[in-house]
């Protein structure tokens, strides 16, 4: 059974005041049944949120990471660093920081092994561009991000895993994956782990990313092979993203 992660990827957003709200909301509220939440605040908030999420079911997690420890890299922020203010989570690979930033396959490798290394477990993202859906190669490009990582890694390292696939034309867009598109994704992302670690395609989460909304998010959330989500715009909004997390589970 895989309990259901919600997590909220608040990017270049948010205040201080909306780490506050966070916590007093999360502080009240009971969720129905069993589901990981976690939020990813950009770094300057961490320590702010550590603190107001420390009564609350909130986890803490983060957007991105160096691959090294320590050095001359301006302006970048190691695992070691995330770790002493209690992230459990980091984003490797969202779109956004492959695209903008030119992060290759390589790189998102390099940064996943970073976390591992400090403790800290990878969200690697996934997802092909409208090109390449609308050139039939979503499968292709997917399980190629996929398996760019995982199979490098040790068993035990793919056991900290979380993978979410987030198709970029629905990132932001307002347009959605169908449950159908993203169940049919995920099955084949299960499927693809299980040819070479059957146990872990079992275990494995795999959260949908792509304007999951509190209106989509049930019919989302209740698709078989979709374990969670990772939401970006609505989790910015305090009730909407309370919402989603009662989807789950
Ligand atoms: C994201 O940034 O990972 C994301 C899914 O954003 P949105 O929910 O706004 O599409």
């Amino acid at each position: 059974m895989r309990k259901p992660l919600i997590t909220g990827n608040w990017k270049m957003n948010g205040s201080a005041g909306l780490v506050e709200t966070f916590g007093r909301a999360f502080a009240e509220i009971e969720l129905p049944s069993p589901v990981d939440v976690v939020i990813h605040p950009p770094f300057p908030y961490l320590d702010a949120a550590r603190r107001a999420f420390s009564d609350t079911p909130l986890g803490l997690g983060a957007q991105t990471l160096n691959p090294l420890s320590s050095g001359a890299r301006t302006g970048e922020v190691s695992g070691q660093m995330l770790g002493e203010f209690g992230v459990e989570y980091v984003l490797v690979g969202h779109s956004e920081r492959r695209q903008l930033f030119q992060e290759s396959d390589e790189q998102v490798y390099e940064r996943v092994v970073a976390a591992l290394q400090a403790g800290i477990s990878p969200i690697l993202c996934v997802g092909e561009t409208l090109e390449e859906r609308d050139a039939g190669h979503s499968e292709e490009v997917v399980l190629r991000q996929v398996g760019y990582v995982m199979a490098r890694l040790e068993p035990s390292q793919r056991r900290q895993m979380t993978l979410a696939y987030e198709p970029v034309w629905a990132i932001g867009t307002g347009r959605t994956a169908t449950p159908e598109q993203a169940q049919q994704m995920m099955a084949a992302i299960r499927a693809y782990q299980a040819g070479f670690d059957r146990e872990l395609a079992e275990s494995l989460r795999l959260l949908y990313g792509g304007s999951m909304s509190a209106d989509n998010a049930r019919a989302l959330l209740a698709q078989q092979d979709i374990d969670g989500g990772l939401i970006g715009g609505a989790s910015l909004k305090v009730d909407d993203f309370i919402a989603i997390c009662q989807s789950a589970g």
